[in-house]
């Protein structure tokens, strides 16, 4: 799956009924040269095996969709805490649902299992994610994908060639039968269907389930449980594992221990002091996980297994890939984490935290690129610099680190 696409659209649907559609009027979009742009686009796609034909029919006489370029540029700004996205889709309605819709296909997803080796609750979980059990398929915001993909391809010079590829698998699965222009809808960034497939990822990844020689993601459940399962399978899913749990740190924890990247059994973490919030560490002495702190000391801490990072796979955000982990333990009547987050944080900006990756590089701490995301190389450059200064050494960005890097007299940018 396209995995920055695919956090555009998280970020657009955890908006909460808000309208994507932005007031600016689009720019290159609108330009008197889509036309001339769709034309490449046909010669394109018939040069990487669409049948001229099929391209011509879709192509021929759109227009550009006037929502879709503004959205790809809403989306830096959009800034929210990893507690406020988990919370947003593991609600009490969110939890009842899944459990009624595992109720409904119980049958389907015990042959999904068997094929495929993943568990129900993620499958379900996915699926509530990604469009609330389909609910979100009939919002306004789903358009037709090959107008809103050319559009981009045309309109957003960030990303043309993501753009034109998505547009081409797109065109591809019109060709194999599996849709046609009317049915083959979805977001403004071309996500498609119950599980939210990208075109690319559709065409590796999605299977007919239920037999009736299409792959139907959506309007089929079956199919599109199925191939969440086999893009999952795919991804290196491990069968009979699950993707981790929380746990409690001991007083006086080592905190250079929660690297991110350092997998020990769950018995070197039992002796280190762990202990599960709930339940019990998994049998196995070859069981590993890496140790997570998302917010740092102050919030809950996590053991990941393998099959988070797979998770991961889906969709590049923790924060996602957190919900999609957690919904599936309170689909299974798990209760929520032990401890809270740290939810009078105010969380730093894009200029903000770009302002913290330049800092720590000039203070010898590498970041691998100043983009304003903070991922396990920013986490990584925190830690060392906090434990350079004497501080807990948690990875964790807040204001008042900004404040103690800024202090550190690293110039200004
Ligand atoms: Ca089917």
């Amino acid at each position: 799956m396209r995995p920055s696409a695919r956090a555009l659209l998280l970020a657009i649907l955890t908006l909460a009924g808000a309208s994507p559609v932005r007031s600016e009027a689009p720019t290159a979009a609108a330009s008197p040269d889509f036309a001339g742009c769709v034309g490449g686009l046909k010669t394109l796609a018939e040069e990487r095996g669409v049948p001229r034909p099929v391209a011509e029919t879709a192509l021929s006489g759109i227009a550009p969709d006037p929502a879709v370029v503004p959205a790809t540029q809403s989306q830096a700004e959009f800034v929210k805490p990893v507690w406020e996205y988990v919370e947003a889709s593991v609600t009490p309605e969110r939890i009842a649902t899944g459990q009624a819709k595992l109720a409904e296909w119980s049958e389907v997803l015990g042959r999904i299992e068997a094929a495929y080796g993943v568990d129900r609750h993620i499958l379900v979980a996915f699926w509530g994610v990604e469009s609330n059990y389909g609910a979100a398929l009939e919002g306004a915001g789903i358009r037709p994908v090959v107008p809103a993909l050319a559009t981009l391809a045309c309109g957003d010079p960030a990303r043309p060639g993501l753009w034109r590829d998505e547009l081409v698998a797109a065109l591809k699965i019109l060709a194999d039968g599996d849709a046609d222009a009317e049915r083959m809808r979805g977001s403004w960034a071309g996500a498609m269907g119950h599980t939210q497939f990208m075109p690319t990822a559709f065409l590796r990844h999605a299977v007919d389930f239920d037999g009736d020689g299409k792959r139907d993601i959506w309007h089929a459940v079956p199919d599109a449980l199925a191939s969440t399962a086999n893009f999952l399978k795919q991804s290196g899913w491990r069968a009979g594992e699950g993707w981790g749990l929380e746990v409690l740190l001991p007083d006086g924890f080592d905190y250079r221990l929660a690297d991110e990247t350092t997998e020990r059994p769950f018995a070197e973490w039992r002796t280190l002091g762990l202990k599960p919030a709930g339940g019990a560490f998994p049998d196995g002495a070859e069981r590993r996980a890496v140790l997570l702190l998302p917010t740092g000391a102050k919030g809950p801490a996590f053991l990941l297994e393998p099959n988070f990072r797979v998770i991961l796979r889906y969709n590049t955000a923790l924060a996602y890939a957190l919900t999609v982990a957690h919904l599936s333990d309170r689909l299974r009547g798990a209760p929520g984490f032990t401890r809270d987050w740290p939810r009078g944080d105010r969380m730093l900006s894009t200029e903000e935290r770009t302002d913290l990756q330049t800092r720590l590089s000039a203070l010898g701490h590498p970041v691998g690129g100043a983009d304003g995301k903070i991922g396990p190389k920013t986490r990584a450059a925190i830690r060392a610099f906090q434990a350079a200064k004497g501080l807990v050494p948690d990875g964790y960005a807040d204001a008042a680190l900004l404040e103690k890097v800024r202090a550190a007299g690293a110039p200004a940018p």
